[in-house]
C-alpha cells in the first residue's frame, strides 16, 4: 500500500512516518528530508532552494516532481511507500496519481494530522532544541503554516473526493496518535 502523510509543520507527519515505516515496513519518501539533503551536499540545486525554504515558502512544483519520481520508479519501492510532506499542491497531488498511474501503482489512504497554529508553534520550539533546522523558529513557523493553509484546501478537497482522506487529531500524544492510524491502516489492508 501506498500512504501519504499530510498536515501543517509541527503536526507529528516525521515521527509517525517513522512509525509506520517500522511497524508496516514501508519506505518514507519526505520531500523535505531530499531538499534537506541537496542543501547540505551544496548542489547546484540545494543553493537554488536554500533561501526559499529559509523562508518558509514552498519550493516550486516543478523541483518535487522531478526528485520524486526516481523514487517511485524504482521497483524496491513499489506499493510501500509513505509520502512525508507530498503532495503540498493541488498540482503535486495530480501528478502524483499520474506518476503512480504510469508505474502501476495508487495512493490506497491519506492521513492528515490536525493541529492548531498554537500547538505548531510550540512543537517547533521544542523541535528547535533538538534538531538544527534552519527553517525551525517561531516566525517562519508561523510563516509555513500560513503556507500550508494557503495551499492545503484544495488538495484536501482533491482527496475527499476519492474517499481515501482520514483525519486524525494530532494534538493528542504521539502513542495515541500511532494507535490511530495503526487502526486505520489495518482497516484498509482488510480491504485490499
Ligand atoms: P518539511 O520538512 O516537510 O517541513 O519541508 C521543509 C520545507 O521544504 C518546506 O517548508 C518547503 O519549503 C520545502 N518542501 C518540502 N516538501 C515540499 C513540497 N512537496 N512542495 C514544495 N516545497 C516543499
Amino acid at each position: 500500500m501506498n500512504i501519504v502523510i499530510f498536515g501543517p509543520p509541527g503536526a507529528g507527519k516525521g515521527t509517525q512516518s517513522k512509525f509506520i515505516v517500522s511497524k508496516f515496513n514501508l519506505y518514507q519518501l519526505s520531500t523535505g528530508d531530499l531538499l534537506r539533503n541537496e542543501i547540505n551536499n551544496k548542489t547546484k540545486l540545494g543553493l537554488e532552494i536554500s533561501s526559499i525554504i529559509n523562508s518558509g515558502e514552498l519550493v516550486s512544483d516543478k523541483i518535487v516532481n522531478n526528485l520524486i519520481e526516481n523514487f517511485v520508479s524504482n521497483k524496491t519501492y513499489k506499493n510501500k511507500i509513505i509520502f512525508d510532506g507530498y503532495p503540498r499542491t493541488l498540482s503535486q497531488a495530480k501528478n502524483l496519481d499520474d506518476l503512480l498511474n504510469r508505474y502501476d501503482q495508487k495512493i490506497d489512504i491519506v492521513l492528515k494530522l490536525s493541529v492548531s497554529l498554537e500547538t505548531v508553534k510550540k512543537r517547533i520550539l521544542e523541535r528547535q532544541n533538538q534538531e538544527s533546522r534552519a527553517d525551525d523558529n517561531k516566525e517562519i513557523a508561523i510563516k509555513r503554516y500560513k503556507t500550508y493553509e494557503k495551499s492545503s484546501e484544495p488538495v484536501l478537497d482533491y482527496y475527499k473526493q476519492s474517499n481515501i482522506l482520514k483525519v486524525v487529531n494530532g494534538e493528542a500524544g504521539i502513542t495515541e496518535i500511532s494507535a490511530e492510524i495503526s487502526g486505520l491502516i489495518d482497516a484498509i489492508k482488510g480491504w485490499l
